[in-house]
């Protein structure tokens, strides 16, 4: 068996040593034990990729771990210490820890105690900062609830809490801008009333029927409003959107209110024909281009891109299994999140914590389940 030379993996995979080496090497050795033979070069790079790569994954958690502490201090306190209850900026003391491991302070001025956690999306929780730490980095792994949970040690219902405080923090944060050739396509999913029983109720008036057992087949054929129509847009620079609707066919005015502020003026529009796009176009100076069934592509204008999109989508929200509708717009800036190909991993595990962190809107159980749709 040829062996694979350091030089060679040194080359393809910057900063491994020796004992990464080994572990490449003896992967080989096993693979070549259950006769399974390499025979190209291409092929061991592959596996020396495949091995050193849960071994990144453990390291980067690591590096995002060492935020500490100061990671909060830093986001909440960037511009100096000052009292989060009455504002001002002198006679404020150190005052011992909380039990989450937070330096606590003392405003002379106003006798608050409070530490830079307070009113943020780590106020009432008594979890230490390390374990959030943990909990963003299971989210950009894309991580279940029982798996983020089991990981972080923490109770289901909590990991449910953090997911969506997370990503409602981000919501916030991030507005996302489409721009040049932009593809614009509308995509279903069943209307699921998932832990929203109670209010059954209100489901019915707002939908005109009762709720459906998950897995049902929706009563209707055709576009209803037992389905959720999200609205798609994808530019050419793999910036993606999506948001919830509403419920069956877009329409001239549901478009108006969910691509108003996202698609940059005199931007190229690319849509499937449906005439509800028009009248956003014409208002927004953006010149549109349709494209039919049949013609599938015309030059550079095509909705190839939208249409992988849906997939993308799609495949994200259903390993979730039976995703209510009322959360789905956190789960599709999630997965917009975590699809963005031109950013690193760390940086992104990076910028949602410090956004998380940065949060100033303090979220309770209640709000989270009261959130969308
Ligand atoms: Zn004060």
């Amino acid at each position: 068996m040829n062996q694979l030379t350091k030089e060679e993996i040194l080359q393809q995979l910057l900063g491994l040593n020796s004992s990464d080496l080994l572990e490449i090497e003896s992967t080989i050795q096993t693979m070549h034990k259950l006769g399974i033979n390499l025979t190209s070069n291409k092929s061991k790079k592959q596996v020396a990729k495949i091995s050193v790569s849960n071994k990144t994954k453990e390291q980067l958690q690591k590096s995002v771990i060492s935020l500490n502490q100061d990671s909060i201090e830093n986001a909440r306190f960037s511009n100096g210490l000052y009292c989060i209850s009455c504002g001002c900026v002198d006679g404020i003391v150190k005052n011992g820890k909380r039990k989450n491991g937070l330096q606590k302070y003392k405003c002379k001025n106003c006798g608050h105690y409070f530490s830079g956690a307070k009113d943020s999306v780590l106020s009432g929780t008594h979890k230490r900062i390390e374990v959030w730490e943990t909990f963003v980095w299971c989210m950009n792994e894309k991580y279940t609830l029982s798996k983020a949970a089991e990981k972080c040690n923490i109770h289901r219902n909590t990991a449910f809490m953090w997911r969506h405080k997370i990503l409602n923090a981000l919501r916030d944060k991030e507005k996302v801008m489409l721009g040049g050739i932009v593809e614009a396509d509308d995509t279903f999913f069943l209307v699921s009333y998932k832990g929203n029983h109670k209010n059954a109720g209100n489901f019915a008036t707002l939908y005109g029927r009762a709720a459906r057992k998950r897995g049902g087949e929706n009563h209707t054929k055709g576009l209803s409003h037992e389905q959720a129509c999200v609205a798609c847009g994808v530019d050419r620079s793999q910036h993606s959107f999506s948001t919830v609707a509403g419920t069956a066919a877009l329409t001239s005015e549901k478009i108006e209110k969910v691509f108003t502020g996202v698609i940059q003026k005199e931007s190229v529009l690319c849509t499937d024909g449906v005439l509800s796009y028009n009248d956003f176009a014409q208002n927004n100076n953006l010149q549109l281009e349709t494209i039919n069934a049949t013609e599938k592509q015309r030059g550079i204008y095509h909705l190839n891109n939208v249409n992988s999109y849906h997939s993308v989508i799609k495949a994200f929200v259903s390993q979730f299994k039976g995703v209510s509708t009322k959360y789905l717009n956190n789960y599709l800036l999630w997965c917009n999140w975590v699809q963005r190909k031109k950013m690193k991993d760390k940086l992104r595990i990076d910028t949602m914590l410090k956004t998380s962190l940065e949060y100033k809107g303090k979220i309770r159980y209640c709000d989270v389940l009261l959130g969308a749709l």
